[in-house]
């Protein structure tokens, strides 16, 4: 079995093992594979293994890979600038990290000159990191309340970035801080079932506090 192969098995087993600790639906969990690392070879073959979501953080980066692969899901999970939004917008199929109004409102309106929808997740810094990007927990009840009025937004849940620890286990309390976030703000109207948390360092964790995607580069790509 060539390398990627045997990660991608790994992952799914060990994906499978957490959600059924925590009695949930190993079927409930989307894998990202996030090739911010690797070129397009390495995409196909992900995709032909039947990997159909993959994560990119840099517009420029990742324009070749997102256009040799348009069958493929693609999923925005970096710092997003509004001078990239008419980029971004038409060829990802969900922006995890909305983030503030003035992305937001860039999103709307392009969206409506180009008569699309944007689907997205709102990036919660849960572990109020400096270095990371994200609203504070407290700003999360105002920010979808903005964004109730923004017709063209469709909001699919919350994401987040745990911290880097060397055991994952100190990083669990964020996974449950973002899922309880969701659920007190969850409205009929928009019941944002996604929550978008675990990378290669966490997932596992990740997964045991309700992760409906995680995304993984190193564990698939390397090593
Ligand atoms: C790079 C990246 C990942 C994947 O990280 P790994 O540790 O390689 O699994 C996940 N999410 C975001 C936002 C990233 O930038």
């Amino acid at each position: 079995m060539y390398l990627l192969e045997q990660n991608y098995a790994a992952v799914k087993t060990a994906i499978a093992a957490a959600a059924s600790r925590s009695g949930r639906d190993p079927q409930a969990v989307l894998l990202v594979a996030v090739t911010k690392t690797v070129g397009i070879e390495a995409v196909r073959q992900a995709y032909s293994l039947g990997i159909s979501d993959f994560g990119e953080n840099r517009v420029q980066d990742a324009a070749a890979k997102v256009a040799s692969m348009a069958d493929a899901r693609w999923h925005f999970i970096g710092y997003l600038q509004t001078n990239k939004v008419k980029d971004v917008l038409p060829a990802y199929s969900l922006i995890h990290s909305l983030d503030r109004s003035s992305l937001a409102d860039a999103l709307q309106s392009y969206a409506e000159k180009a008569d699309l929808v944007a689907d997205v997740l709102v990036q919660v810094n849960v572990a109020a990191e400096e270095s990371k990007h994200g609203l504070a927990p407290a700003e999360l009840a105002s920010f979808l309340e903005y964004l109730r009025g923004l017709k063209r937004i469709r909001i699919h849940g919350l994401m987040t970035m745990a911290p880097y620890v060397e055991d994952a286990e100190e990083v669990r309390p964020v996974f449950r801080q973002l899922r309880l976030l969701r659920d007190q703000n969850a409205s009929p109207g928009c019941p944002m079932p996604e929550l978008s948390m675990g990378m290669t360092n966490d997932y596992q964790v990740a997964v045991e506090e309700g992760a409906t995607i995680v995304r993984i580069g190193s564990a698939l790509f390397s090593g």
